[in-house]
């Protein structure tokens, strides 16, 4: 339950005056739902003004707050500028510009004949100075004067910047008074305000102490609950899994383990015989070998008399996976079955009776196989794959579905730098498979401008001849998911032209069937040529696809990117990648897309992603995917984690239960950043 203390902060945004259904939207837009989301809404910059007498004081380019009376209204004929020229107190002219309805405003505004104060950015246009929609108009100068240090919110449509500071101002308002949760002699070292004061001096100007201050907040929480986590797992019960070998000796694998395989499987055989549930991270760059070391660690449950189930974040996943441990557990004899929310009927119906009666020793699928009608004879051990598509709060639920708790292997292939391993998985340990499996040819990456399509065409076109397959990854347009599916349909529809039906099309919003089929005959290789979206991104393996072309390239994180190449690759023929690239290529740009060429170390992408996309840029958790984290930005998660990490486990030794007054307070905190779960396992449930 969530002190009190805190109520006026989750409060409907609609509950602030003037905030109507109109606002609404622009205001979801920005995720700003709540009193507290709005008071968090920092800045991106602020604007310095300087108050002149008259323009001579003033220099092109530079923000001003004058005095000018309106000496002639011009509005121009059809779609051109509403111009107001007005004059200073030397007798300077000067063109106030206006486009579209704002000239309506503006006309009332300044009247004919009355000195009223501006606040704007001085231009020249031609001979003449002119200021361009100045932010303020104002009849007394006294209500400029507190706006010549000015805060610039991001912005969504239907919402201005005077808009957005009234709603923060009122929000501020709502925000009370909250116990210290930092330690105290950190605070004091720091110089850092209280949480109340960092967050109104965090709108009022450019304050680095509150910055980090509130960043340090939020990772502080993040540390918490983490720890929190990883505590009451220690002292749940689990089931200790002693396997005997019988089954894995019978695995017939079509290569030798990799010496990372190996140390991975032996550490993940040590967590298993521990009665406390294992909680472990299983990093592997794609095409490192993860599933076979899945395979291993649910070969020694059943073994132990146990069940195992593997999650996946996708259907088409699912059923990859499905096949792949099918076939290369059939020695073993073991039972593996699939199951996914499409599954319906009698077919259903048997398959939840094997789990039941445990004739089912390993079932793989999507979060279907955790819903409430899903139980199990004796489920002891999760994998989860591509962990990164699933929460915490997410992990924590499968913790519940058995009598005992599961022991969980999370595999992610995504290169997390090492400053974010702490905070995304700091209560979990690793394994790292930091070993390709050898005879991998690298990937021939090559950077090719859009304009090129036809000569591309050709290239697929010669390709396919050989017999080989290839992928075509159509751009990530971020305004819409819409709009990522018409590119897609219009390529696809463009390349059936030229290869017909060995052309296939895969996205997000196909109906199961249908993207079943074409991925089918994708695999099967009767299609020669599969246009996708990114759904592709995780885990596909077809070894004899190992031409891809990515559209748009500049606009995919190289993380992204990383994953989407690792679909070639797979097999001993060699491969290559095109990445088609756009007119308008920032240097930034151009920088990673040259890394793609360097490089195949899915780390090292990581942390180069890390360092180019620079210190300061605050990082919307959606946006990026890759931190969990609202305000701190990616600066300040690597000056702060640390810190926040030892605070986190300092506080957790002396007062686990977190019952001191600074306990309290950090409870506080864990609800403030939404991070109750922490919270609730405390209450041990
Ligand atoms: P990922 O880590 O991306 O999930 P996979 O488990 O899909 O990688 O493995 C990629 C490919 O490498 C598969 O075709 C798999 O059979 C193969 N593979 C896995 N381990 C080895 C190994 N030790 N030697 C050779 N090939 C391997
Ligand atoms: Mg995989």
């Amino acid at each position: 339950m969530r002190p009190d203390s805190l109520n006026p902060l989750f409060v409907d945004s609609e509950s602030l005056d003037g905030v109507g259904p109109k606002l609404r939207k622009p205001l979801e837009k920005l995720g700003l739902t709540r009193v507290k989301d709005i008071a968090y809404h920092l800045p991106d910059r602020f604007v310095q003004r300087r108050a002149v007498a008259n323009l001579d004081e003033a220099s092109v380019g530079e923000q001003i707050v004058v005095a000018l009376t309106p000496t002639d209204h011009r509005a121009s004929a059809g779609r051109g500028p509403f111009r107001i020229v007005a004059q200073d107190a030397a007798g300077n002219l000067c063109t106030l510009t206006y486009f579209g309805r704002a000239s309506y405003t503006a006309r009332k505004q300044l009247p004919l004949g009355e000195t009223r104060w501006v606040a704007g950015k001085l231009d020249q246009y031609g001979q003449m100075l002119q200021i361009v929609h100045p932010d303020h108009v104002e009849v007394e100068s006294s209500a400029l004067m507190g706006k010549l240090n000015e805060a610039v919110y991001p912005l969504a449509e239907g919402l201005t910047q005077p808009r957005v500071a009234g709603l923060v101002a009122q929000a501020l308002g709502h925000v009370p008074e909250l116990a210290e949760w930092i330690e105290p002699g950190l605070v004091a070292r720091m110089h850092w305000p209280t949480w109340r004061d960092a967050l109104e001096l965090a709108h009022r100007d450019m304050h680095p102490a509150a910055r980090d201050r509130l960043a340090y907040d939020e990772l502080l929480a993040n540390s918490l609950a983490l720890m929190l986590v990883k505590n009451a797992n220690r002292a749940r019960r689990g089931q200790a899994l002693k396997g005997d070998g019988r089954l894995r000796e019978k695995l017939a694998l079509p290569f030798p383990l990799t010496g990372a395989q190996q140390r991975s499987i032996g550490e993940i055989e040590g967590d298993l015989v521990q009665a406390s549930p294992m909680l472990r991270l299983l990093q592997g760059d794609v095409g490192a070998g993860k599933t076979v070391v899945a395979l291993e660690a649910m070969l020694i449950a059943v073994e132990a008399g146990a069940q195992a189930a593997m999650l996946a974040p996708t259907e088409i996943l699912a059923r990859q996976h499905f096949e792949t441990l099918r076939k290369l557990a059939a020695p073993t004899g073991v039972n593996v079955a699939l199951l996914t929310g499409r599954d319906k009927g009698k077919a259903r119906e048997s398959l939840l009776m094997g789990l039941v009666d445990g004739s089912i020793d390993i079932l793989v699928g999507t979060h279907a196989i955790f819903q409430d009608t899903v139980s199990y004879r004796n489920l002891a051990l999760v994998v989860i794959d591509e962990q990164h598509r699933f929460g915490v709060g997410q992990r924590l639920m499968l913790a519940q579905k058995g009598k005992v708790t599961p022991h969980c292997l999370a595999m992610t292939a995504t290169p997390i730098p090492r400053t974010l391993t702490l905070a995304q998985y700091g209560e979990m340990e690793v394994s790292r498979l930091d070993e390709m499996p050898p005879g991998r040819q690298p990937i021939d990456t090559r950077v090719v401008a859009q304009e090129r399509l036809g000569d591309v065409a050709a290239a697929i076109a010669r390709h396919i001849a050989t017999g080989q397959q290839a992928y075509w990854v159509c751009p990530m347009v971020r305004e819409s998911e819409n709009d990522d599916l018409a590119a897609a349909e219009a390529r696809y529809a463009a390349l059936r032209e030229r290869f017909g039906d060995a052309v296939v099309l895969v996205h997000g919003q196909l109906k199961p069937d249908a993207k079943d089929a074409a991925m089918e005959r994708f695999a099967s290789g009767d299609a020669k040529l599969l246009v996708a979206t990114t759904v592709i991104e995780v885990g596909v393996d077809v070894p004899n696809a190992t031409l891809m072309v990515i559209e748009q390239a500049e606009r995919f994180g190289l993380a992204q990117l990383h994953q989407l190449r690792g679909r070639v690759g797979r097999g001993s023929e060699k491969s290559v990648c095109l990445l088609l690239r756009g007119e308008h290529l920032s240097e930034t740009g151009k920088e990673r897309l040259a890394l793609m060429r360097e490089t195949q170390d899915g780390f090292r992408l990581a942390e180069e992603d890390l360092r180019l996309r620079g210190g300061g840029e605050l990082l919307g958790t959606r946006q990026s995917g890759d931190t969990p984290f609202r305000i701190a930005s990616l600066e300040q998660i690597q000056k702060l984690l640390p810190m926040a990490h030892d605070d986190a486990r300092l506080l957790i030794e002396r007062d686990g239960g977190l019952g001191s007054a600074r306990g309290e307070a950090a409870r506080l905190l864990l609800y403030l950043f939404e991070r109750d779960w922490g919270v609730q396992l405390l209450r041990g449930g």
